[in-house]
């Protein structure tokens, strides 16, 4: 059979067509998908973010001139969130996903806005305030965990879980507080009370080198979950 030449003017024809057809569909599918979560992510680098390293605020409670609370022996607040600040930033460091960072080192005191201004101008991807709580009845014991902005609400639930399994305190739920350290914040932002330091067997735990070891390590389990499955709940 022969096979009809096609004039080379319907050829050209042929080829504007198609490529106002490729261009359509270009459009109508950024169109489409523009405003979805993955495009976002892919454009803008913000929203996914595939092999990339996390920049975790890890925030001692107190310091300096602000010890935080008197625990049952007499210690202060300040020194257990210091030790155990310590201990997350250097577990944080042997994981590639994790870049940390502590809003103080040392015994020094930090104001509560310039913490959440160093992780808001860090543009990190986590900021978690370490306390250990307090109360009159010395019986109160348990783990809390806070949260402020609803955005951050799935890490603290996430933390939270880590934290019970870890640590084995009784669950006193994840609670949403305006602390101001949280409310400055524009990262994601957690505070956990991890326990009472006014509870004598609770204090002793968490003075306990090992016992802030499991702790350290539930946090950081807590935060690959976060960041790699999301949700737990
Ligand atoms: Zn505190």
């Amino acid at each position: 059979m022969k096979r009809q030449k096609i004039p080379i003017h319907l050829r050209r024809k042929n080829v504007v067509i198609l490529v106002l057809c490729v261009l359509f569909i270009t459009f109508i599918t950024i169109e489409i998908y523009k405003h979805s979560p993955l495009f976002v992510g892919l454009t803008t680098g913000t929203s996914v973010k595939a092999n990339s390293i996390y920049k975790i605020v890890i925030d001692a409670g107190h310091g300096g001139k602000d010890p935080g609370a008197n625990g049952a022996s007499g210690k202060e607040e300040k020194e257990y969130t210091l030790a155990l600040s310590k201990k997350i930033y250097e577990l944080l460091k042997q994981e590639r996903m994790f870049e940390p960072y502590l809003t103080r080192a040392d015994d020094t005191y930090v104001a509560l806005a310039d913490r959440a201004k160093f992780a808001n101008e860090l543009g990190a991807d986590a900021f978690i305030s370490i306390h250990g709580n307090t109360f009159s009845d010395s019986e109160v014991s348990g783990t809390e965990t806070y949260y402020y902005a609803n955005s951050s609400r799935q890490l603290a639930y996430v933390l939270h879980e880590h934290l019970i399994k870890a640590q084995g305190f009784r669950d006193r739920n994840v609670r949403k507080q305006d602390w101001k350290v949280l409310v400055y914040s524009e990262v994601p932002a957690v505070l956990a009370e991890i326990g009472y330091l006014t509870n004598n067997k609770e204090e002793a735990a968490m003075l306990d080198s090992d016992g802030q070891v499991r702790t350290a390590q539930a946090i950081v389990n807590g935060l690959k979950q976060y960041f790699t499955q999301g949700h737990v709940k």
